[in-house]
């Protein structure tokens, strides 16, 4: 009986159920302590009445408790980490995967960089041609990303038109050919052009100072007239 309580007891959140299993396990233990008359099974008794009316008051708690984080946890494993216009990775999916790239990548003392790359005057593309038409450029785009990386590196829609690159192994120069490789692809298959920054990994950086490292570099690119990339310093 008590070993089914126990068991009851574990998985229930219904305080019904928590108290009827309980008593049913507890209740004939505590009478028959006090029925013997004799002050150590009395202290006993006294004891398992003060056990019981603790446990009532936590188990229900720490089952909502347990019962609530797996709910969370279950909730969180299905949230999505692909951006559904372009099906690149969306900041989740970063997240996710440079807490397991960055530790190896130093431990190796491999070189890695990133590229913030945002798309030069893309409202005034939208407001020529329509949403619809900029979802498209959005989804080009986001292909010639994907064409021009390897396998191992990431592609990233970082925000509306702004995507960000995660190069494993790869020092500034080999950023930059790929940049340029993107450069040509984009100029040969659309009307638009791109502005960039690229920031290589550095010891003293964290991996969100590289990004903002890139992201100032893509400011400076804007503000120098668009069109042209800048290597963070
Ligand atoms: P800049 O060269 O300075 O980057 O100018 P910009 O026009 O590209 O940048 P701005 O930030 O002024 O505008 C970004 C535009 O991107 C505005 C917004 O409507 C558009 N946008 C963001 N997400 C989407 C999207 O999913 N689809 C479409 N069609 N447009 C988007
Ligand atoms: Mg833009
Ligand atoms: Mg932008």
């Amino acid at each position: 009986m008590t070993l089914i309580s126990g068991s009851i007891l574990s998985y229930s959140t219904s305080l019904p159920v928590i108290f009827l299993f309980m008593s049913a396990s507890m209740l004939p233990l505590i009478t028959k302590a006090f029925w013997m008359q004799e002050p150590q099974f009395n202290a006993l008794g006294l004891l398992l009445v003060i056990a019981y009316l603790i446990l009532s008051a936590l188990i229900p708690r720490q089952n909502r408790l347990l019962v609530e984080n797996i709910i969370l946890r279950i909730e969180n494993e299905h949230q999505p980490l692909t951006d559904p216009l372009t099906e690149l990775g969306n900041r989740r999916r970063l997240y996710l995967l440079v807490e397991t790239l960055l530790p190896s990548s130093l431990r190796r003392k491999d070189p890695f960089s990133v590229v913030m790359l945002d798309i030069d005057n893309f409202k005034l593309y939208n407001d020529k041609f329509g949403h619809s038409a900029g979802d498209d450029l959005l989804v080009t785009i986001s292909e010639i990303l994907r064409e021009c990386s390897r396998d191992q590196d990431l592609v990233v829609r970082y925000g509306g038109e702004e995507f960000l690159l995660v190069l494993p192994s790869t020092g500034l120069d080999a950023a930059v050919i790929l940049v340029e490789r993107i450069r040509s692809a984009v100029k040969e298959k659309t009307p638009v052009t791109f502005s960039a920054g690229i920031a290589t990994h550095r010891e003293d950086l964290s991996f969100d100072q590289l990004v903002e490292k890139a992201d100032q570099s893509l400011y400076v690119a804007k503000a120098e007239g668009r069109d042209r990339y800048v290597l963070a310093d």
